[in-house]
């Protein structure tokens, strides 16, 4: 009893210190000495302990005034020298978490636990033939995944992981200071709990490796770029028993050299001759697969459009497709030899102002610009009037 230090010396603070100046006080030394930071030092482990048992007096009113009446006979004969542990800790734990970092007495996850592998995103690159009709395509997925030497463990073959001697494979470690125990997670092993002697060469001790895994991919017909697929379980390897995440792959399909596409429908610009559009005719268009004919109505204009049902793109997890496009684009020939000019000069004196399809828009143009309405007389032999 007599051996007990004076509370106030302990915490270096004056009998009169208010509440804010004892816990500062208290602090500063239960930081200074923590048996976490002072490992195997007893001296620091009872400053550290007689800090606390102060800082249990000084900080509560009842407890203070009892010890400034009667000293320390006077709180055992109350019962109230030595503080419940749990009480001790609890009391002190905002201090704790602020500075140690181990957030009082809140349980820290465990390395041991399972935990689900990491959920991977990849591109993959397809051709537009390949999207029309969709397939199966084999990807390489780096993802890590329990190492084969070790089965796991990380200890090297023929040896196998043991208890850690440092917390005897609870992965914490308690500092029981008699007055309280303070818990917290080895540092040996990191809370795994074990000890590997000689760590497996593959993995370095870590009993998981990055592989490159064949991967095959089904995709399904008519996807575009953007489009996400997901396979279940086929991303990071899961720890501890538990599944692995979920791979993505994101699709990038290259475009089509014939076909401008715009979801499922398809596009196709077709050339067509001034006579052909004039007269009508047939013609030959390629599809996605094969061709068809399609027959130019007389008359046809420049930016008319023809739909073929049911010939773009299939939707994507639907059945049918989209719509194929045929859009006109009508040339005008170049290079005439002299018949062919003959020929059309013979049309045009035929057809009056009517020639060119465009009776209205044209005279409402040539007004704006006030200019001769013909300018076929006589030019170079470009044929092109300026
Ligand atoms: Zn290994
Ligand atoms: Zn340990």
């Amino acid at each position: 009893m007599s051996s007990k230090p004076d509370y106030y010396d302990v915490l270096e603070v004056s009998r009169g210190a208010d509440a804010a100046t004892i816990k500062k006080a208290y602090r500063k030394i239960a930081m200074k000495n923590h048996p976490d930071r002072n490992p195997g030092d007893s001296a620091a482990e009872e400053r550290f302990k007689t800090a606390a048992e102060a800082y249990d007096v000084l900080s509560n009113e009842e407890k203070r005034s009892i010890y400034d009446t009667y000293g320390h006979a006077g709180l055992s004969s109350q019962g109230m020298g030595a503080g419940d542990v749990n009480d001790i800790f609890s009391n002190f734990s905002d201090i704790f978490s602020d500075f140690f970092g181990f957030g009082g007495r809140q349980q820290q996850r465990s390395p041991n636990a399972p935990a689900r592998g990491d959920d991977m995103k990849m591109g993959l690159r397809c051709g537009f033939e390949f999207a029309v009709h969709g397939g199966r395509k084999t990807v390489q997925v780096p993802r890590s995944a329990s190492c084969d030497d070790c089965d796991g463990s990380g200890a090297k073959e023929g040896t196998s992981p043991t208890r850690c001697p440092n917390c005897g494979g609870s992965g914490q470690t308690r500092h029981s200071q008699g007055l309280f125990t303070i818990q917290t997670t080895c540092r040996s092993c990191r809370g795994s709990g074990q000890f590997i002697a000689e760590p497996c060469e593959t993995c370095r001790g870590q009993g998981q490796v990055t592989r490159r895994d064949d991967v095959v991919v089904t995709i399904p017909a008519g996807v575009e770029s953007g489009m996400r697929l997901r396979l279940r379980e086929e991303g990071g390897g899961g720890r501890n028993g538990a599944p692995p995440g979920d791979l993505y792959i994101v699709l990038e399909v290259e475009e089509s050299d014939i076909f401008e596409r715009n979801g499922s429908d398809l596009h196709l610009p077709l050339p067509v001759d001034f006579p052909t559009a004039a007269l009508g005719g047939d013609v030959e268009i390629p599809l996605l697969e094969g061709s068809a004919k399609v027959r130019i109505k007389p008359g046809t204009q420049h930016g008319d459009r023809h739909r073929l049902r049911g010939e773009g793109l299939p939707i994507v997890n639907q059945r049918g497709r989209g719509d194929l496009y045929v859009h006109y684009q009508l040339e005008v020939p170049t290079n005439l030899n002299k018949r062919q000019k003959k020929l059309l000069r013979e049309f045009l004196e035929e057809s009056g102002s009517e020639a060119t399809g465009h009776g209205n828009l044209f005279s409402r143009i040539s007004s704006l610009f006030e200019k001769p309405k013909s300018a076929d007389k006589e030019k170079g032999d470009d044929g092109h009037p300026d």
